[in-house]
């Protein structure tokens, strides 16, 4: 690592749809660890979300556009989307290295992903692609513990950094469900993702 070294927080989920506290999480995360950028990654369809009614990646991307607009230091990537799901982290942090040369590329993740992510593709290879910056998040644990069935080699070799960022006690499944109430949404999701969601009339359905 050069002192021209960039460093990236990927921010990858299922943003249906992206909110507040993906949002003030992300970018309390970046001042906290100095990030140059954090990218938002929309997946094509989680792994662990298969099965389940999703917005089109499309409308979800376009959202997180909306959302991103005035923070210099968001992007927004389709890289997962525009290849076939399931998307698997590993796969893109793989590319990620391939084309990004002096890059350090740290995986943001929420602490309720602890206790999955044993399921994650080639979770033990994973841990040596990236450190792993922890935002802690309502009802989830706030200590350092090592996931089960993660090989303690793989999970010691890399540091995983908990971060002192707010918790945020918003979740995209509350979103949805209020739109589906018809109940308000402001103060949730930035005003531009709640007039995209009114006007495609997305999450009508969702219980
Ligand atoms: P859903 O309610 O549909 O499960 P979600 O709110 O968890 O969605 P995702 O898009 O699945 O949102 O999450 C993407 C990433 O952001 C995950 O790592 C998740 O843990 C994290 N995250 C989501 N909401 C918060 C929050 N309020 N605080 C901290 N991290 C969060």
């Amino acid at each position: 690592m050069t002192a021209n070294t960039k460093k990236v927080l990927l921010f990858g989920g299922t943003f249906d749809p992206i909110h507040n506290g993906h949002l003030a999480t992300a970018a309390a995360a970046c001042n906290e660890l100095a990030a140059d950028e954090v990218c938002f990654m929309p997946a094509a369809t989680s792994p662990f979300k298969i099965g389940q009614a999703c917005a089109p990646a499309s409308h979800r991307l376009a959202m997180v556009q909306l959302a991103i607009a005035d923070n210099p230091r968001f992007t927004a990537s389709d890289l997962e989307i525009t290849f076939p799901p399931p998307s698997y982290t590993f796969n893109t942090l793989q590319r990620l290295h391939a084309t990004h040369s002096n890059t350090n590329i740290l995986l943001l993740i929420g602490a309720d992903q602890l206790s999955k992510l044993h399921a994650w593709h080639n979770i033990n290879e994973l841990l040596h692609l990236a450190d792993l910056a922890i935002l802690p998040r309502p009802g989830s644990p706030t200590a350092p513990a090592t996931p089960a069935q993660i090989n303690p080699a793989a999970w010691a070799a890399r540091p995983r950094l908990w971060l002192a960022t707010p918790l945020t006690p918003i979740s995209s499944t509350h979103v949805r469900r209020r739109v589906a109430l018809g109940l308000p949404i402001s103060g949730l999701v930035p005003p531009a993702v709640e007039r995209y969601i009114k006007y495609y009339a997305l999450y009508q359905q969702s219980a």
